[in-house]
């Protein structure tokens, strides 16, 4: 291995296999040059090397890698016909980062380095263009100044310190653009500039290239550990020792005047997945500009621009005159760039994001990846590509990020509700979705508010966090390739970008549109599938699971052996499931069902009963409710397993814990305050979680086991009546030894043999337990003889393996993972290393006594994906999750399979 690899003209030392050595853009820019698809020359310094960058320090990671680099800049001089610091003739190079996965923005970029003094005049000779050699040289201090010497704005409010430089000489020569500085004001600037560095540093710029290169390579490795970095990372759960790769390229220039430009384009829609070219470029400019959003873009394609055009309202004449797409403006270049893009989406066999640069009139192709997308466009570009041939079935289920489907599940604007809706502006439709909240100007406010609308001029990378905390991001500046556009789609977050009729004050915290003022704190909406933006809050439907996002869950279902029910405590929720998928319901928790105001009150005075008589007589109250609530559920699933569990969390969460509730119980119970008072100090318990509940409250009131038994089988028995199949599983919750199954299983059974006989008929039926003790996982050889399924319920289960409180680990776990004493929360991903053994151990004991015993998972874990891997590979029979994680779960299973 090595610690350079380099590329250009057609050859490369390295190629794509090569991701997690030389990060997604090195190995992709090698690909590309062995495709003899035209890069610029350069060089990739590994990942490895950053990862002993931060083990070693700058002094020994510079010396182990200078000859290397020193070589390879040799060979990009040869390449390319120029010399790196000449003052004649000067190679100029741009510094990037690049990890294995793309972390858009999340990193740091230098361009135009080599520039001092001297240079800069042999870059003016060479080019004949003296405006864009000094134009070059203050681009480069800037960034420089940036990314390598930390001159940052110092705070929030305060501009970046170059900008205000260029702000200050603006105001002075009465100008507002910054292609009306002349030539001195350019080298003025640059003086400034290095005036400004002086003084915050203590140090001169730095003059000499070599010196230049080296603080780049060193800020790209930093830039690994930077704030934006880690939070993409922690985001994402990509580990800390992958390291960045530093690419090092030669420049070439877009803002070399009228037949130079850049651009970023895609092969397919990333917000909708449709296959068409798409993109955006800018004549004379460099390639920040255009993900900036401080220039309004044009359009790639001339369908593109049409549409475009429509949304902007833009008059066909001006587009035409005045926005011409590059089809139209640069034919034979368009033609060139097509023929890239379809050879590179045909080679990856996916969609590509790409960017390019003309340099006077040459095509270069600066970078190539597999696009971010939207979750809807995920999903159509895998069936898309399956239908093409490109690529098999397995692969296009391998193609589906099994989270990301989540994006599909979320409501929509109701059509109904939208007719009505008052559209105050119209931006571009960056990232589909529906989004309403209130309006926050500032990126660390995002959480301000429950639900908030981000709102800027244009976005940043620093403002990452609070994009991901808001429920739509909105710009007034930018393209479909703005840093808002582009990662909103990555997050699946709703966002329109480039409304250009939206005047935003940041200092009023006010936004404008046709002289009518909105303040932060009011609510708007937006369509990111339409560009609207609307007044006030608009009503959303459920989603539906049709077209291909149906198609790529029959798929999964194909290739997956393991089931997927559904956590559901209603009809409702177990008819949702049931249209994603569920192939049953895993647990249906009863005792929610008794929170609701009329059945509360029977429940209570079950609990404060003080003889068993008058328990019954509150449970019979209870019966014909809970035989409701069973009819429902089983209807909904008709024809599929149904696991109800009894009662399981501790009474104490039922009483009333308000005077004037307490006082309402006691009259309607005939009974004295104090009693009731009495009552309730006495169920108080130190431990909940570990008291009176579970099987527990079954084995010291029997009664209630009965009741809900009864409720179970009757209603089972009177669907029969009405010709549907109920399929009722009963279950026992949170048991340890075998002795406290065979107490309530007795209880279960004599009560339906007795339900049996008063109907004179019969269903088939389980009963079977939770396993979510330690003891009981332990002991699962021993329950298994008794129990007919287990199902894990690896909430308490992680709750009792870790000792950690469910209800108050919320206080130290944020800690723990800051520390990096847990890499997660064992509560969301279930802990294969601990907890897994117990549900390893307690499946093979089972199935030791009984080998087809039928075990499933209940926890929130059953709708995780790294979770449900583990799942599929303990042999479990389902996973059961809540209804909106069913696909992501059926997806996983699959995925687990293949
Ligand atoms: C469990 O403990 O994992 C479980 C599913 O039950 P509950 O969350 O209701 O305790
Ligand atoms: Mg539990």
């Amino acid at each position: 291995k090595m610690n350079v690899y380099k590329f250009g003209n057609k050859t490369a030392d390295g190629n794509t296999s090569m991701k997690n050595l030389l990060g997604g853009k090195g190995a992709n820019l090698a690909e590309m040059s062995l495709l003899g698809i035209p890069v610029p020359a350069g060089f990739t310094i590994t990942t490895e090397v950053c990862t002993k960058y931060n083990e070693v320090g700058q002094d020994a990671t510079v010396a182990m890698i200078k000859e290397d680099v020193e070589a390879a800049i040799k060979n990009v001089e040869f390449i390319m016909g120029s010399t790196f610091g000449d003052k004649e003739n000067p190679l100029l190079i741009s510094v990037r980062s690049g990890a294995r996965v793309s972390m858009p923005g999340m990193m740091d970029t230098v361009l135009n380095l080599g520039l001092n003094d001297e240079v800069v005049m042999g870059l003016a000779s060479r080019t004949g263009n003296e405006r864009f050699a000094w134009d070059s040289y203050r681009r480069f201090i800037q960034m420089y100044g940036d990314v390598v010497l930390g001159m940052k704005p110092e705070s929030k409010d305060d501009i970046d310190p170059f900008e205000e430089i260029m702000e200050a000489l603006k105001h002075k020569r009465d100008i507002e653009l910054d292609t009306e500085f002349t030539i001195q004001d350019l080298k003025d600037l640059v003086y400034d500039f290095k005036e400004a560095v002086k003084k915050r540093t203590g140090h001169d710029f730095p003059t000499n290239p070599w010196d230049q290169l080296w603080g780049a390579v060193v800020a790209v490795f930093d830039s690994w550990n930077g704030d934006r970095a880690v939070y993409y990372r922690n985001m994402h759960g990509y580990p800390a020792d992958w390291g960045t790769a530093v690419n090092v390229q030669a420049m070439v220039y877009g803002n070399m005047g009228d037949n130079s430009g850049t651009g970023v384009c895609f092969t397919r829609d990333a917000g909708t997945g449709e296959d068409v070219f798409n993109g955006e470029y800018l004549i004379n400019a460099q390639g920040e500009d255009v993900v900036a959003g401080t220039r309004t873009p044009q359009q790639i394609t001339k369908l593109g621009s049409i549409r475009w055009a429509e949304l902007a309202k833009v008059e066909e004449e001006d587009r035409v005159k005045n926005y011409p797409s590059l089809e139209e403006l640069m034919p034979a270049i368009y033609h060139e760039l097509n023929g890239y893009q379809q050879k590179l989406e045909d080679h990856y066999k996916d969609m590509q994001d790409m960017e390019f640069t003309m340099q006077d009139g040459k095509l270069w192709i600066l970078q190539t990846r597999n696009g971010k997308r939207t979750g809807a466009a995920m999903v159509k570009i895998a069936i898309d590509k399956l239908k093409e041939g490109s690529i098999d079935e397995k692969e296009a289920i391998l193609r589906v990020e099994p989270n990301k489907l989540d994006e599909l599940l979320h409501p929509v604007f109701d059509p109904k509700a939208l007719k009505k809706a008052n559209v105050i502006a119209q931006g571009l439709p960056a990232s589909p979705g529906a989004a309403t909240g209130q309006i926050v100007f500032f990126a660390d406010e995002a959480n301000k508010y429950k639900n908030t609308i981000l709102t800027r001029i244009e976005t940043s990378p620093e403002d990452l966090e609070g994009m991901n905390i808001a429920k739509g991001i909105l710009t007034a500046r930018g393209g479909m390739t703005s840093h808002a556009a582009v990662v909103a789609r990555g997050m699946g977050k709703c966002c329109v970008s480039g409304a250009g009729a939206l005047k935003i004050n940041y200092k009023n915290r006010t936004l404008t549109v046709d002289g009518h003022e909105y303040h932060e704190g009011d609510w708007i909406s937006l369509n990111g599938s339409t560009g609207n933006i609307i007044e006030g809050k608009v009503a959303t439907i459920e989603p539906e699971l049709s077209g291909e996002f149906a198609e790529i869950m029959e798929l999964a279902d194909k290739y997956s052996k393991m089931k997927v029910r559904t956590n559901a405590d209603t009809p409702k929720d177990a008819r949702v499931a049931r249209g994603f998928g569920a192939q049953g319901i895993g647990l249906t928790r009863t005792e929610h069902m008794f929170f609701e105001v009329d059945r509360i009150k029977a429940m209570r005075e079950m609990i404060l009963a003080e003889t068993v008589k008058g328990r019954k007589q509150a449970l019979e109250q209870l019966l014909p409710m809970q035989r409701e609530d069973f009819e429902g559920i089983f209807e909904a699933m008709a024809g599929l397993p149904v696991t109800v569990r009894l009662l399981d969390p501790p009474l104490h969460e039922f009483v009333p814990h308000q005077l004037a509730h307490q006082k309402e119980l006691a009259e309607d119970m005939h009974i004295s305050l104090d009693a009731v008072k009495a009552k309730i100090v006495e169920l108080e318990e130190f431990n909940p979680m570990l008291g009176h509940r579970g099987c527990r409250l079954g084995i010291t009131y029997p009664e209630i086991t009965e009741m809900q038994t009864r409720a179970i089988i009757e209603a089972a028995l009177n669907l029969k009546e009405r010709g549907i199949e109920a399929k009722p599983e009963i279950m026992v919750p949170l048991i340890g030894t075998l002795a406290e199954f065979v107490s309530q299983e007795e209880i279960i059974r004599a009560t339906a043999q007795k339900v049996f006989e008063e109907r004179n008929d019969t269903i088939e039926f389980l009963v079977g337990t939770m396993i979510e003790i330690p003891r009981a996982a332990l002991t699962a050889n021993l329950i298994a003889q008794r129990a007919e399924f287990f199902s894990f319920g690896t909430n308490d289960l992680t709750q009792m393996a870790f000792g950690y409180s469910r209800d108050d680990a919320g206080k130290f776990l944020p800690i723990y993972i800051e520390k990096g004493i847990l890499k997660v929360d064992p509560f969301e991903v279930l802990d294969q290393e601990g907890v897994g053994q117990l549900v390893q151990l307690g499946t093979e004991r089972g199935r030791s006594t009984k080998p087809d015993l039928k075990v499933g998972i209940c926890g929130e874990h059953g709708g995780e994906p790294n979770s449900v891997e583990f799942c599929y590979n303990t042999n479990l029979n389902y996973v059961s999750c809540s209804p909106f994680r069913v696909p992501i779960a059926r997806l996983s299973a699959a995925q687990a399979q293949i």
